[in-house]
């Protein structure tokens, strides 16, 4: 039995983004790419954020994780304004770079080293590499794991610091059809068991479907908010039933009219 505290979710809010950075092609000038976003996420929500490459997905988390800051606008976690990175906000990305050298649980335990805070927190590590189905594999190194398995290692490397809020950017993106679907009910089982605030950067409109309560669907550049969908299909979710390829349908037509016609397949 899998005992790990209960981490409190927080809210996460972006009011009025805007970020641009220098053109490629001229130094002088700058290509905005977010413009005048607002999104709100309840605690302990899941949402996922689709759109086409370089609608300014990643950097809409990059925000929200702390790594970059706004030209305008304000960036919050619970009441908090997000200054920098933290602790409270885990990242996951879809490399989950891992640190070669370090075993599966060397890599899980870093981020605790590196706050000082191993000594009291060494049993969480297993309960964490348990939680995530990797308990026979404390002592492997990167190289011997699976996609899969080190996307699941950097699950439990963000996991184990309590995120109140869980920074997910196309964390399944580089994995086979069959490991992806498996690690999507993996992410759920973590979400229910631990409650944490999630949001999903995903191009993969069945992911978004299937694991969400609402999906944010952004415009080309510069990024905008298109629109909000909610997910009121029950869990767990059946990819095969009527509603779901009914959604499904509405979304692609949605993004059809919004011009967004090619969702692509590489961010
Ligand atoms: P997405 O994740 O939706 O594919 P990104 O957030 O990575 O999009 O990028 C949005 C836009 O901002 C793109 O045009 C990209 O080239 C630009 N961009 C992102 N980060 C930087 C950066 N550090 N320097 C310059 N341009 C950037
Ligand atoms: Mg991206």
């Amino acid at each position: 039995m899998v005992v790990v505290a209960e981490g409190k979710a927080s809210s996460l809010r972006l009011h009025e983004v805007s970020k641009s950075f220098p053109a490629p092609d001229d130094p002088l000038a700058r290509h905005a790419a977010l413009q005048n976003v607002s999104l709100s996420l309840a605690a302990g929500e899941l949402v996922s954020l689709v759109g086409p490459s370089g609608c300014g997905k990643s950097t809409l988390l990059r925000l929200l994780a702390g790594l970059d800051s706004p030209d305008s606008g304000e960036v919050f976690i619970g009441s908090e304004p997000i200054k920098s990175p933290g602790a409270e906000r885990g990242l996951v990305f879809q490399d989950p770079s891992l640190f070669p050298w370090l075993t599966v649980r060397g890599n899980i335990e870093a981020g605790l080293v590196a706050r000082h805070v191993l000594h009291e927190k060494r049993h969480e590590v297993d309960e964490f590499m348990r939680l995530v189905g990797l308990e026979g594999f404390a002592n492997a190194y990167p190289h011997h794991l699976s996609g899969g398995m080190a996307q699941r290692v950097a699950l439990a490397r963000a996991l184990v610091n309590h995120p109140k809020a869980l920074l997910l950017d196309e964390p399944l993106g580089a994995l086979d059809a069959f490991t992806r679907m498996r690690m999507q009910d993996e992410v759920l089982r973590l979400w229910q068991a631990r409650g944490t605030t999630m949001l999903l950067v995903t191009h993969d409109i069945d992911e978004a479907i299937y694991m969400s309560n609402r999906i944010v669907i952004m415009t080309q550049r510069p990024g905008r908010i298109e629109q909000t969908i909610s997910i009121a299909l029950e869990r767990p979710r059946d990819r095969s039933h009527q509603n779901f390829l009914r959604l499904r349908g509405d979304i692609l037509e949605l993004l059809h009219f919004a011009g967004n016609a090619s969702i692509e397949n590489k961010s």
